[in-house]
């Protein structure tokens, strides 16, 4: 009979609810507004004999290079960051090795790292707190990838940067990842260190901030040295020609990236005050996201929102995460609609909890 490999008997499908997301998306930490309009127009421009062709990435990748301020030789684009950290385990990993996860975080990473038969060590987090001193305790000579989200899914808490540069130089003989997909919220970045060490790699996404999540289209920044391995592995077409050509307008519109990212953090404040003054427990967040702990009500919660046309996501399986759920932050009207929604819930349950 066929079998599979035995490694994939161990890997858990990452499975996202994607189907009947109907209403106020605030549940996969998409731009709840759109790409910008220069996106739109080159996408309507293409012509059927640039779709016959097969995509050239090069072109767009040394723009890209360009744009952060790094060399060609650094920076790979990928179908989206999902890309780059399987392309990462693969070159890395092997039965014998070691991957180091901080959990909670985003589950791609513990799904590529089991796949190649590589043991995923997860070190929990202390109270949402970065484990960086955890993290140092489980490395090993045959630790070979140690994969951080910073900001992370789903807390939104960050790590510092000397954590993170002193975990990069403590496993000098491990892949460093930093997954900045959510930077654009948060602003500060390790790319600018990746002249400086030989085993530190960025990875950022136009899935967020760009509002591409549908195009796939990522950056995995590294050493030179190393990148040239990265790329031994991946098609040459891994990114599909309409991505490559709406990129450079994408790039071009710093103005609206910009003005989404001011939305999101303006209403990631007010989202924040409101939940203190409703006294819903949540995680002071870095990302266009808010983890909010509902405790028993959670599921109560979720559906009172979807009742509203509000989609909300539950992170009650993360580790840790019991009674919790994540609601992305969006433009300032899909803001205003979330506090109102908010507001109406906790009124509800005041009423509820009267004695009759
Ligand atoms: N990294 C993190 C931390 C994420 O939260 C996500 C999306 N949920 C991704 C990567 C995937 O990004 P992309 O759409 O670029 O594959």
């Amino acid at each position: 009979m066929l079998k599979p490999c035995a490694n994939l008997e161990r890997v858990k499908q990452y499975h996202p609810p994607l189907s009947g997301r109907s209403g106020l998306r605030l549940d996969f930490n998409e731009n709840t507004e759109g790409c910008s309009p220069r996106v739109l127009e080159r996408l309507r421009s293409l012509t059927s004999e640039e779709l016959a062709r097969y995509p050239e990435r090069e072109p767009v990748e040394r723009a890209v290079a360009q744009w952060l301020a790094l060399s060609p030789e650094e920076v790979m684009l990928t179908n989206g960051v999902d890309e780059a950290i399987h392309l990462l385990c693969e070159t890395y990993l092997q039965t014998d090795a070691e991957a180091i996860i901080a959990v909670p975080t985003f589950g791609m990473y513990e799904v590529a790292a089991s796949a190649t038969g590589a043991t995923v060590k997860a070190v929990a987090a202390e109270g949402f707190r970065f484990p960086a001193g955890g993290i140092m305790a489980q490395v090993t000579p045959r630790t070979r990838l140690i994969a951080i989200a910073n900001p992370n899914n789903p807390t939104g808490a960050v790590a510092a940067r000397e954590e993170l540069l002193a975990i990069a130089d403590a496993a000098n003989e491990a892949a460093i990842l930093i997954d900045e997909a959510y930077f654009d919220f948060y602003g500060e970045s390790l790319i600018g260190e990746i002249s400086r060490r030989a085993n530190l790699f960025v990875a950022r996404t136009f899935s967020k901030a760009y509002g591409l999540a549908g195009l796939r289209a990522g950056v995995l920044a590294g050493p030179a040295r190393q990148m040239q391995f990265v790329r031994r592995i991946a098609s040459p077409y891994n990114v599909n020609g309409v991505a490559l050509a709406c990129l450079p307008s994408a790039l071009a519109d710093r103005e609206y990236v910009t003005a989404y990212v001011e939305a999101v953090r303006r209403g990631r404040d007010r989202l924040q005050a409101e939940l203190a003054a409703l006294g819903m427990p949540f995680w002071p967040s870095h990302a266009n996201f808010v983890l909010v702990r509902f405790g028993p009500a959670r599921e109560n919660f979720i559906s009172a929102m979807r009742q509203r046309g509000i989609l909300v996501r539950d992170r009650n399986s993360d580790p840790g995460c019991g009674g919790c759920v994540r609601i992305t932050i969006g433009t300032e009207a899909h803001t205003d609609r979330l506090i109102a929604a908010l507001r109406e819930y906790a009124q509800q349950r005041r009423g509820a909890e009267v004695p009759a």
